[in-house]
């Protein structure tokens, strides 16, 4: 309906500005690097970046799954991984002087191990050229193979991130392939493992009931998850869901308290919120 494709005020956003984010879109631009600060149009370019840190995609921009709210094309990689970019990744945040970076990737079931073993080597080569630099892993579900998640923890990450994305109740629908246990199994394999912080995010927006969310953050304390990130929906092209309901502000500052009052120890819960969104803050 038209009225939901009109964004309320609280969802009007400046366009980025300033040097660091200048300095920022040349490096990924001439080190052909994907950020889904750019790929995700995240609206909040200007104030992270600007802030030193920004979210990098490894193992390429084609993911094999099809996930309905996400704008990364979908398509077979043939098992092809650029074993050129842990080194350009690594000297690139480097010259960005980026103080914390969060890792993502495309989820990769054409390759063996998922990937985990081209994750594991791009962790160790950032922390090696950047011993200062912070690192957060938003990884995938690894379709919950404890072996392939452990190469990730090991390889030395600040924080372990893997996206509830939704409810229960809306998982299939959302997302591809993925299951709501299979990712609640990834959060606990990360919390037991005691090396990293274990993180997860939710949108809102997308027909979820308040009781749903709390038991989201219910099932996500029981696994061990203390750092959640709740953000609105925002449909990327017109080929994606559509968002069912522009979640209040006041609504965003409830869900905060009552995750809090839960026993989070962090709760980014905003309108424009995004997994990454005060990263550093988590560590
Ligand atoms: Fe990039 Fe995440 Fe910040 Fe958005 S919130 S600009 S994706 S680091
Ligand atoms: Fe997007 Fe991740 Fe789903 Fe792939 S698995 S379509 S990158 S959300």
């Amino acid at each position: 309906p038209e009225l939901m494709t009109r964004k309320p005020e609280w969802l009007k956003i400046s366009l980025p500005q300033g040097k660091e984010y200048l300095n920022v879109k040349d490096v990924i631009a001439r080190k052909k690097l994907h950020t889904i600060c750019v790929s995700g149009k995240c609206p909040n370019m200007s104030e992270c970046w600007g802030r030193g840190t920004a979210t990098f995609m490894i193992l390429g921009d084609i993911c094999t799954r099809a996930c309905r709210f996400c704008s990364v094309k979908t398509g077979s990689p043939r098992g092809i991984v650029d074993w050129g970019e842990p080194e350009r990744l690594a000297e690139s945040i480097k010259s960005m002087e980026l103080r914390h970076v969060v890792l993502t990737s495309v989820d990769r079931d054409d390759l063996p191990d998922g990937g985990a073993g081209f994750w594991a080597t791009t962790v160790r080569k950032v922390k090696e050229v950047n011993p200062h630099v912070t690192i957060e892993t938003l990884i995938p579900d690894f379709n919950g193979v404890e072996e392939h998640i452990n190469l990730v923890i090991d390889s030395g990450p600040n924080i372990v991130s893997h996206n509830m994305e939704t409810v229960r109740r809306l998982t299939p629908k959302i997302r591809s392939r993925a299951k709501y246990d299979t990712s609640l199994k990834t959060l606990e394999t990360i919390a037991k493992s005691g090396k990293a912080k274990p993180k997860s995010g939710i949108m809102v927006g997308l027909g979820e009931l308040e009781e749903e969310v709390i038991q989201t953050m219910d099932d996500l304390i029981n696994v061990g998850c203390r750092v959640l990130t709740i953000g609105q929906y925002l449909q990327p092209t017109k080929k994606h869901l559509t968002v069912k309901e522009f979640i209040k502000p006041d609504q965003f500052k409830r869900y905060k308290e009552i995750g809090l009052e839960k026993g989070f120890q962090f709760v980014e819960s905003g309108p424009l919120v995004r997994s990454s969104y005060h990263a550093e803050r988590h560590i």
